[in-house]
Formats: structure tokens, sequence, C-alpha cells
């Protein structure tokens, strides 16, 4: 009988530290520790979660009592063309060494997190999208091809047009049916290394997704900035960037602008704070009060249009500016709700629940807002509509009640006709899971499930949360 070492045995976090899960971890070299995984697995009475770099803010990449296999050592870019824009990818790829491969040469990833730690293979499991959803759909629109080892030890090639109910199930299927090795992907050109922001204040809510409705056919990319403690006449206000791509010849020092030297985060924000110490200055803003403040210094600071330039590497990772920022949080963690709704319910479904959130005294300390449209992936979970993010801080004094309040919120967005995003919420139940997906796709859903892993053995914590 084979046996994993203890000392493989290792305990896992989800990215705000909040929740925890003790399982063997298996590091993957090569696609034949995958396939040995697996049968190790089947002989042990194991299940096993894929694993990128683990920073879903759920529970996605844990698996408690199983085993985890870390695909970030499955990291090398493998072709890259230069001239047409096609990149392949070991799945363990992470975001930032994509972008830092072919920017200079004049490409960016077409759909871009709002950090570059992310992995590929984690991003075709989540499907994840960008500041730019309304205009180009989600990462998966832009895979030409990718390569997946199944637990019944196929290596199975999937394109949209070969095997494509796989194509179309496997992204977005939250690493459940195989496990991604490789990956194609088509890049955007891009003209320079700059790219052009507006700016602007939006007093309320419904201004503020009026905007996002009206001005996203005019950029390539739009993002709102939430003042989620705002009450009132003032619900919903806050700020919103614009941006777009510079065209060719917009930028006469694009050959300078393009290069990584000119692509670094700043070391210090707003040019003051070094960003190495700003999460314990942090720290003690991370209670109501503290973030009611910074969320109307923000608010302020932008109180008049204006436009500027900024890096893509400034504009897309903003939250990467600051090492370990969730860490401000403390002990208790933090965890996101992120809720898709249709552009015609979101007003009043977000007003209940920032109001809510308000009457509870569990504010939100960050507010997102994106603009979306959908797209054909089995687990979808966008919608001609809108997203909002709303990070939470976690105490354990806090933890029962918010947990209630989100559920609440569940309910608020089901009757409003929406849908969740799986690498986000931690507190969606099976029976709201049902109600979002419907039972078409989740009968699709358990056939793939079955023609690929007939064991079952590939399953996660969220797994056994939302499908059981
Ligand atoms: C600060 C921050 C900002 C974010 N911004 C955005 C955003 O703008 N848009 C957005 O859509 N998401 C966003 N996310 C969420 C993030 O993109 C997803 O959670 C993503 O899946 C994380 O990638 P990862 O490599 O860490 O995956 P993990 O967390 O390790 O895993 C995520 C899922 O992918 C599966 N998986 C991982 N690798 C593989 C593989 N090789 N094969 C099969 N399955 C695999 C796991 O089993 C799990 O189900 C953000 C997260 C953070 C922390």
């Amino acid at each position: 009988m084979m046996s994993l070492p203890l000392k493989t045995f290792t305990r896992f976090e989800n990215f705000g530290h909040s929740l925890r899960a003790s399982s063997y971890r298996i590091q993957v070299k090569r696609t034949e520790d995958i396939h040995a995984a697996f049968q190790l697995a089947k002989q042990l009475g194991l299940k096993i979660t894929a694993r990128g770099t683990g920073i879903s803010y759920n529970d996605a990449s844990l698996n408690g009592g199983g085993i985890v296999l870390d695909m970030s050592g499955l990291n090398q870019i493998l072709e890259w063309d230069p001239a047409s824009g096609l990149v392949r990818c070991e799945s363990g790829v992470t975001l930032e060494q994509l972008w830092k491969h072919v920017e200079p040469h004049g490409w960016w990833p077409p759909v871009v997190s709002g950090t570059m730690k992310t992995t590929l293979g984690g991003c075709l499991s989540a499907n994840i999208h960008g500041k730019n959803n309304f205009q180009v759909g989600p990462i998966g629109e832009h895979v030409q091809e990718f390569t997946a080892v199944t637990p019944t030890g196929a290596l199975v090639t999937c394109t949209p047009n070969k095997n494509a109910d796989l194509f179309y199930s496997m992204i977005s299927g939250l690493g459940m049916l195989g496990v991604f090795t490789s990956v194609t992907l088509k890049m955007k050109r891009i003209h320079s290394g700059l790219i052009s922001v507006d700016a602007r204040p939006v007093p309320n809510l419904s201004r503020h997704l009026g905007d996002l409705l009206e001005n996203a056919p005019h950029y390539d990319y739009i993002v709102g900035w939430l003042e989620t403690f705002a009450g009132g006449s003032s619900l919903g206000c806050g700020q919103i960037h614009a941006a777009r791509n510079l065209k060719e010849g917009e930028d006469s020092h694009a050959q300078q602008t393009l290069q990584l030297s000119y692509q670094h985060l700043p070391d210090r924000l707003f040019g003051l704070m070094p960003k190495s110490l700003l999460h314990y200055f942090m720290s003690p803003f991370v209670n109501n009060l503290g973030w009611r403040a910074v969320n109307l210094a923000k608010y302020m600071s932008a109180q008049r249009k204006h436009t500027f330039r900024q890096s893509h590497a400034e504009f897309h990772f903003l939250l990467d500016y600051v090492p370990d920022w969730e860490r401000s949080a403390g002990r208790g963690g933090l965890i996101q709700y992120q809720s898709f709704l249709p552009k015609e319910t979101a007003e009043g479904a977000w007003r209940r629940m920032i109001e809510l959130s308000h009457e509870r005294g569990l504010p939100s300390y960050l507010g997102v807002t994106k603009r979306h449209r959908p797209d054909k992936f089995l687990l979808t979970h966008a919608v001609d509509g809108f997203s909002l993010a709303m990070d939470f801080k976690v105490t354990d004094r806090r933890r029962a009640k918010l947990s209630q309040m989100l559920q609440e919120f569940d309910q608020i967005v089901l009757d409003a006709g929406g849908r969740f995003y799986f690498a986000k919420n931690s507190e969606t139940s099976a029976e709201s899971t049902r109600s979002f997906l419907g039972d078409e796709t989740l009968s699709k859903f358990r056939q793939f499930k079955k023609r690929c892993d007939p064991h079952n053995l590939l399953e996660s914590d969220l797994y056994r949360r939302v499908f059981r």
C-alpha cells in the first residue's frame, strides 16, 4: 500500500487568510506527475484539487484532508511568436511572467485579473474577467487551444472546434473536470506602454451605473471605485476610471514606454509612502471609522474630471502596489462578495445590499464595479449588466453575523436574476447555486464530471460546498 509522507501535509489558506485547510502537497514538475497523483489518490481514497498560486478569495483551491496538486512548478513559456501574438505556456505560468514576456514586443494579455500573480490554470478554471469584459468577454474567449489531463488518464486537446463541449465546460469548470497542462492564447496588440485614463466622480449609484453603461462602448476598459460608506442621496458615489489603448503614433516615445523598466509599479504610493510599509499603516484604519475616512479622502481627491496616462502595469494591477495589503484586515482576514446583476435590476439590488450592510454595522471597506456581457461557458458568472465586488473584514465576533448577511445578499441577488462568481464568494450555498445555474446546466456539468472523472477524484472545499 502506498502512502504520502507526513512532511508533505501542509496548511493552505485562501487569499484573504480567512479560511484554512490542511492537505498533502504534491508538486507537479511534469505531466506524468499528474497521472501518478490520480493513481495515488484512487489507491488512498483521497480527493485532489489543483492549485495555481492559491489566491482565490474563497475555498476554490482548498481541499481539507486531501491532496493539493501544486501547479506552480509547471511554469515554462513554451512558444512565443511576436509576429502573430500567439503564445503557448504551461498552465503554472503567471500573468506576471506572461505580460513581461510579451509586452516589450508590443503585445498585452487580452484579459487580466486585478493581480498579476494568478496562474493561467487558475485563470481558465475560474474563466476570469477583466475591466474589458464588456468588450472582449472572459479569458476563455482568447484561448486557441489547451491540453489537460483528466482523472481517467486521458490527455485531451481542446479548441473551440475540437472537443468543443469540453472546451466550454473545462474553462469555467473550477478544476473539477481535469488539470490544465498547457494553454495557447492570442495576445492583444498595443502601440505604447502607456494607457490613457479618464477619471471622473459620480455622485450616486444611479449615475455610477449610468456612466458605466453609457460610456463603456467608447473605451477599452472601464472600472468604478464605489464609496461603500456613503448613504442617503450619495449612496453609490465614487469614481469612474475609463481607459483606452493609445493608437499607433499617439505615443512618440513608444519604443521606450514599451520597455519593462517603464512598467514597474512605483515604490511609493501617491509618491510618498514606501509601499513595503503601507500595510502596517493601513491596519489601524481597518475599522469602520478609519475606512470611512479613507473612502472619503479617495472620493474627495477626484472631485474633478481629469485625464492622465499611466503604464499598463499600473492601470491593471493597482492591488499589487501594496505587498500583502490583505493582511491589513488583521487576524481574521477578509472575504470578498461579488455579485453580477442584469442592468435592469442592479441599482435596486445593490442599494438594498449597501443599506443592509450599514444597518448591520458591517460595511464593506472596498467596492469595485465593472460592466459585463454574457458568454457561453458552462459555469458562466457573467450577465448583460454589472458586477459589484465588496471586501469585508472578518473577525471571530463578526463571522456569524457576516455570514448571515451574505446569505441575505444571495437572496437579493437571486430575486434580481443575478449570478455569483466561484473564485470569490465563500458563503454561497448549494441551494443558491442550483437557483442561479439552473437544473439543465447542473445536469450537463454532472454528465461531464461523470465522463472525465468517474470516480470523483477531483474535489475541492468549494465543490463540496456548492455542488453537494
Ligand atoms: C487581488 C485579487 C484581484 C483579483 N481580480 C480579479 C479580476 O479582476 N477578475 C477575476 O475574474 N478574478 C480576479 N481575482 C480572482 C482570481 O483571478 C482567481 O481566483 C484565479 O483563479 C486565481 O488564480 P490562481 O492561480 O491563484 O488559482 P487558485 O486559487 O490556485 O485556483 C483557482 C481554481 O483554479 C483551479 N486550478 C488552478 N490551477 C489549475 C490547473 N492547472 N488545472 C485545473 N484547475 C486549476 C483550482 O482547483 C481552483 O478551482 C482576483 C484575485 C485577487 C486576489
